[in-house]
């Protein structure tokens, strides 16, 4: 039985509507715990006040540089003590996930234990750094948390200008996009790179981050500084089956409207059957929607967006020769804004061993080549906008290409010096690939 706990009216307003309110898990969990009562004092002066009252400091487990977030309490009375003692220190403990969230329930409830036993109890799987995020637990007893989370085989993520955690998405395991094995790359980069992660020697956060289709479930373009992306890069794949089946269910209609219309470069049209059999050849993909009309899919026009794929779910399937794109410098607000990731490989399959020991050495040079040249607090996408992604590229080794051109360049005095020489390189290239 906890303490008594305090009035939180602010608290209990956010419980009357329609959704599932944190409030009345933060409730069950005060039922027996001093932690959580206090927790909740504090919550609600922050909401009557408007202030948080939450700063920072040192608290660190042995042999890591990071993962652990300190806050301790500002809320103090007039001869400086906590006004909610048994929340004056409330750490978070950020572990690493398995790659693509997938845990059985045996390893679920023994988190859940091991957190009751040191912690607070409150648990929010995943925060938007893609950890766990083991919220609420006293400096004295974090070795000991962090100790039983490592003897059960969890390690702790990232914080400060350090390796982060990274995600991969559910991938192959659950999803018919996949086009690699997410989660063999997510392993094999972050293993690669632990010591990144342990004790942290960059001049700032930097992120991986693993998606297997462009849908990118884990938003990697975004929120990540390397992000691995599935694509595909021969003709779309058709199921008969399911193509019909979403046209007998949804018409022609919706099949206008969601699909055809929706696609960004108009790679789709709808055709007779005699006119698709005319069109059919190595460009085009044909999918049956009845027995008279066909869905006719441009591969040399379709830049890979999923649209259609996720609406005449199963129908349209990646194509057979899968990989992945490579993009650097995604990130959230900082020096420059938020941006998304820039392309620097187009296209790499990701199969064989050999494949992932060129992803290993492309992200290792990746992160070498940040630690060497990024400023303090500067993310990779910083460092790449400070210097022109030319130089970011040769200093990779990487060729230029043109699919890593976003728009059309607005300065017309550009010296095109060696243009010639770099697309006759590219066309060659390409015809290596084919
Ligand atoms: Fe168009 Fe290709 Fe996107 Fe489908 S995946 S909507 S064909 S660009």
């Amino acid at each position: 039985m906890a303490k008594k706990t305090h009035d939180t009216p602010m608290l209990d307003e956010l419980e009357g509507g329609p959704w599932p309110s944190f409030v009345t898990g933060l409730k069950r969990l005060a039922k027996d715990n001093d932690m959580m009562v206090d927790l909740m004092g504090q919550l609600e002066t922050s909401y009557r006040t408007r202030k948080g009252y939450w700063k920072g400091g040192t608290v660190g487990v042995f042999g890591y540089g990071g993962g652990v977030i300190p806050r301790f309490t500002e809320l103090k009375d007039e001869n400086g003590k906590p006004v909610y003692p048994d929340a004056a220190e409330f750490h978070t403990l950020r572990v690493q996930p398995p790659a693509g969230m997938h845990y059985d329930t045996k390893t679920l409830r023994k988190l859940c234990d091991i957190w009751e036993k040191h912690g607070s109890g409150l648990i929010a799987f995943h925060g938007q750094s893609g950890d766990i995020m083991f919220q609420g637990i006293r400096t004295d007893k974090v070795q000991d948390a962090f100790d039983e989370l490592n003897e059960n085989g969890f390690d702790l993520g990232g914080a400060g200008p350090a390796l982060r955690t990274s995600m991969s998405c559910v991938g192959a395991a659950r999803c018919e996009l996949s086009c690699y094995d997410e989660a063999r790359a997510l392993r094999e980069v972050i293993n690669n790179n632990l010591d990144e992660m342990h004790r942290p020697a960059l001049p700032y956060k930097f992120k991986f981050k693993f998606s297997g289709c462009p849908n990118d479930c884990v938003n990697s373009i975004q929120r990540s500084d390397f992000a691995t992306i599935g694509t595909w890069r021969d003709n779309m794949q058709v199921n008969h089956q399911y193509s019909r089946a979403y046209f007998s269910a949804h018409g022609m209609t919706d099949l206008v409207n969601d699909v055809v219309a929706r696609c960004p470069t108009k790679a789709i049209q709808v055709m007779k059957r005699g006119e698709a059999d005319a069109k059919a050849g190595p460009q085009h993909s044909v999918a049956e929607l009845d027995d008279e009309l066909r869905l006719v899919i441009d591969n040399k026009d379709c830049v890979r967006c999923t649209h259609c794929l996720n609406v005449v779910r199963g129908g349209l399937l990646p194509g057979k020769q899968r990989g992945v794109t490579i993009l650097v410098g995604g990130k959230g607000v900082l020096k420059i804004g938020s941006s998304m990731g820039t392309v620097i490989v187009p296209f790499m399959k990701l199969e064989t061993d050999e494949d992932y020991e060129k992803l290993k050495e492309l992200a290792r040079s990746v992160l070498d080549f940040f630690a060497e040249n990024a400023l303090e607090h500067e993310r990779v996408g910083e460092t790449v906008d400070r210097i022109g992604l030319v130089n970011f590229l040769e200093a990779l080794g990487l060729d230029v290409d043109p699919n890593m051109i976003s728009e059309p360049r607005g300065n017309p005095y550009v010296r095109t010096d060696g243009w010639d020489a770099e697309v006759a390189k590219w066309q060659s290239r390409k015809k290596d690939a084919a």
